[in-house]
């Protein structure tokens, strides 16, 4: 779990709490509130029914999130990367609206370079 993360989303991203609590039939400004007060003052300082709405909403977006998932430009059906990120990545995650997990990155890279060597040819 990044609090870090959390405070990124606070400021930037508010929006994907919203839609997260909507898909937990949670009060987005409950949740909202929730991951305020938590970011600045810990996970532990939330009451249980805090915590539950927290566990629930706001754990998966700074917790074992998922590679964004790298596609090559030519293929057609995206893929689906299983990896998850580490949690020192997330705030990079939010800030850069994804991010790919190490393997990803990788075939990323060695891409753009075989296109850019294919483009001075
Ligand atoms: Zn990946």
């Amino acid at each position: 779990m990044n609090l870090d993360a959390l405070k990124e989303i606070n400021t930037n991203n508010p929006e994907i709490l919203e839609q997260s609590a909507r898909d937990n039939n949670a009060n987005e400004s409950t949740v909202t509130g929730i991951a305020l007060f938590a970011a600045n003052n810990g996970y532990d300082s939330l009451t249980p029914p805090q915590k539950y709405h927290f566990d629930n909403c706001i754990r998966p977006l700074i917790e074992d999130v998922q590679c964004s998932g790298y596609n090559h430009e030519c293929e057609e059906v995206p893929r689906e990367c299983p990896a998850t990120l580490d949690d020192q990545d997330l705030v990079e995650y939010y800030q850069n609206d994804g991010k790919y997990c190490e393997s990803c990155e990788g075939q990323a890279s060695s891409d753009a370079h075989s296109k850019e060597s294919f483009m001075r040819d």
